[in-house]
């Protein structure tokens, strides 16, 4: 890849004032990390990032969707570019054994105890975030435009980006973007980075399905109608649906995440609710899932001699669209990240993920907006040529007690968001 002086020149200056502050945004991701919040409860991390963009000058709004922060920087006249991390943390107990694990418990939306991990590093995110905050700051002088840094809450339920458009974030003084920008961690080596376009992640849909039937005795199941059963094997059939239905060059995922029912060894109770997790990459092949639940669960209600007041339910909870990274973008920010990282770090041919992200639903309803989604490594070096030695090709995965961010990424991300940004905004 060709670079340019032009693209060089404040490649390294950013790196440098990156360099410059990693002991600080070391600090604040290691104070973050032992921190976590869930979903919607981000109220001290949103704290720490408004005060921080205050700090520098931001015009600051908090309280979007519950715990959204948004800081703006009116720069002249120029694109609006938008700039996202996602602020919550996941219910897993920490196993790193790092000197600022977090060991902390909180109760979540169902009132249930549990420990309390950033494992999927929205805590670097953060730290990059109020990084390049900071950098873009200083250099007001080399970029044009208004730059607008949103700290979102409840990403990892899927529902935070909706709960801010919901609150109406763009009536409320946020600049609508011409551009967004976000990066995620992910576990390949610091210095890494995916950027490709076209499709990167799945689109997703958590659902709750419902089986009534007719509590009883255990002893004597004649009388009842078992939910347990139907659900049984409801959970069987759905995984036909996937493999009978669905041509094989598709890909589709559906997972019965929990099956919930019953309280006792000798009672058949009178519901049963399964968690299903769908993953996919077009309409179609949605369709196809959703609609196949429905015939099975339809199936197994007449095959019950079920009531139709008593056939299962289904409950789409959330839904995100497949993540899709626009190609103009997305090859203009490896050019100037080409600058600042070897070429070869630069990947543009790793397969689209499974997971899924709400990341774009900050500009779904605005056509005009295009977006990347960048997958910063974060793993530390050794630590994957050791699992590579192995014949693990990674040390830990997101959302794992043992997901680590080596302190090294935490300049070189903010160096990576200035960059790309700064990128964004030349014409
Ligand atoms: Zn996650
Ligand atoms: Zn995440």
């Amino acid at each position: 890849m060709v670079v340019t002086d032009t693209q060089a020149q404040p490649a390294k200056q950013v790196k440098q004032m990156a360099d410059a502050d990693s002991a600080r945004l070391a600090e604040l991701f290691r104070d973050l990390h032992q921190h976590p919040e869930l979903a919607f409860m981000e109220e001290r991390t949103s704290g720490i990032v408004a005060s921080g963009f205050k700090a520098l000058g931001y015009e600051v709004i908090t309280g979007i969707g519950k715990t959204g922060v948004v800081g703006i920087l009116k720069n002249g006249n120029g694109p609006v570019v938008m700039y996202r991390a996602d602020m919550d943390c996941n219910a897993v107990k920490e196993i790193t054994g790092l000197s600022y694990s977090s060991t902390k418990t909180m109760f979540n939306s169902e009132g249930i105890e549990v420990p309390v991990m950033h494992a999927c590093g929205h805590d670097a995110h953060i730290t990059w975030m109020l990084g390049a905050a900071k950098i873009m700051a200083a250099l007001k002088k080399e970029w044009k435009g208004t730059l607008v840094f949103v700290a979102q809450p409840a990403e990892e339920i899927g529902a935070g980006a909706k709960a801010m458009l919901q609150d109406s974030m763009y009536n409320k003084g946020v600049p609508v973007p011409d551009f967004l920008l976000g990066m995620h961690t992910v576990p390949l080596p610091v210095g890494k980075v995916d950027n490709a376009f076209g499709e990167r992640m799945a689109g997703t849909d958590q659902i709750d399905v419902t089986f009534y039937g007719i509590g009883g005795h255990g002893a004597s199941p004649e009388f009842t109608k078992d939910p347990i059963v139907m659900a049984s094997n409801a959970v069987l059939q759905y995984q036909t649906i996937v493999s009978r239905n669905i041509a094989a060059q598709e890909v589709a995922v559906l997972t019965v995440g929990a099956f919930k029912a019953g309280n006792s060894n000798n009672v058949i109770p009178s519901s049963a609710v399964l968690k299903l997790n769908l993953r996919w990459f077009n309409d179609k092949t949605r369709n196809t899932l959703i609609e196949g639940i429905k015939h099975i669960n339809e199936g197994i209600a007449i095959a019950n001699h079920l009531p139709a007041d008593m056939y299962p339910t289904v409950e789409i909870k959330t839904t995100a669209a497949p993540l899709v990274n626009d190609k103009a973008m997305s090859g203009k920010i490896n050019k100037a990240l080409a600058a600042l990282l070897p070429g070869q770090d630069i990947i543009t041919d790793r397969p689209a993920l499974m997971v899924s992200e709400d990341f774009h639903y900050l500009v779904y309803e605005n056509k005009k907006a295009v977006y990347d989604f960048i997958f910063v490594g974060i793993a530390n070096p050794e630590a994957v040529a050791k699992a590579n030695k192995d014949g693990r090709q990674y040390p830990f995965f997101n959302h794992s007690g043992d997901f680590q961010v080596d302190l090294s990424a935490i300049p070189l991300g903010a160096a990576i968001g200035s960059t790309a940004l700064l990128e964004i905004f030349r014409k």
